[in-house]
């Protein structure tokens, strides 16, 4: 066990070697990389301040902790359609288009169906609990308001030993097979870095399959080595 922030990587002859932030450095001949993402949020005071708490990007985890509720979501692209045709299963549901895209006369159609209200009056800031206040000064109370936020792999590791990535909508992942093996061999990556869209139970599974085929490739070699 290290407790140490991994800040290089390079492949060596045998293998890997990595350095951490504190000067240490260990060689490795497999490497499994599980950092997570970082989440670029929409640029509007008071929000940064709730994420987690009343600020979500995900129904199915926070759905329902919802229900019936008055919900909003923040547009920062046509993808909070996406979001805003989900969300009225858990609460009543407002669309704030922020400026940020104009619904089309079959998008219109679309909302309109699953009951969600628009809101063009841009958004200045959050306080208190949940409220968001408008550009005139008009506030709207609210019990959980949802961005989409683009991610970006947690630091620089998969690109220091180039791995591969996947370019999605919400931003750039390590590509890895159905074993979770990247593009480099004898590297593996899980968790929300090497998927879209992830969650605790996805992110263990994930790690369990990245540590067996890890485990496998010492014992039986690499594939195609
Ligand atoms: C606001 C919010 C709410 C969510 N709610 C839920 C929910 O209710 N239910 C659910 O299932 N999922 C939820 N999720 C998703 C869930 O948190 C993630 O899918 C899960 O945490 C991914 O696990 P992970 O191990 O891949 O990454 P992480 O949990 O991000 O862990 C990565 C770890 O690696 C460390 N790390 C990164 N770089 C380095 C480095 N260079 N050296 C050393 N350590 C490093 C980080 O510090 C971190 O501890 C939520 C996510 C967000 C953003």
């Amino acid at each position: 066990w290290l407790s140490d922030r991994a800040v290089g990587a390079e492949r060596t002859e045998q293998g890997f070697r990595v350095h951490f932030e504190a000067g240490e450095a260990r060689e490795a001949s497999r490497i499994i990389l599980a950092t997570g993402v970082v989440d670029r949020l929409p640029d509007i005071l008071g929000l940064a301040e709730r994420w987690g708490s009343r600020v979500f990007h995900c129904p199915y985890c926070h759905g329902y902790e919802l229900e019936r509720g008055r919900i909003g979501i923040v547009a920062t692209s046509a993808m909070a359609m996406h979001l805003a045709l989900l969300l009225p299963d858990w609460g009543e549901t407002t669309l704030f288009l922020n400026g940020a895209f104009e619904p089309d006369a079959e998008q219109l159609a679309k909302l309109a169906g699953r009951g969600v209200a628009l809101e063009r009056e841009a958004v200045a800031r959050l306080e208190g609990e949940l409220e968001l206040v408008l550009g005139s000064g008009r506030r709207v109370r609210l019990d959980g308001l949802f961005v989409s936020t683009r991610v970006e792999v947690a630091d620089p590791l998969a690109d220091l030993l180039g791995c591969a990535f996947s370019e999605g909508e919400f931003g750039r992942i390590i590509h890895t097979d159905a074993m979770k093996a990247t593009s480099v061999p004898g590297v593996y990556a899980c968790g929300d870095a090497a998927r879209m869209g992830g969650s605790v139970s996805l992110a263990v599974g994930d790690g369990t399959l990245a540590g067996a085929a890890a485990h496998q490739s010492l014992i039986f070699g690499l594939p195609g080595a």
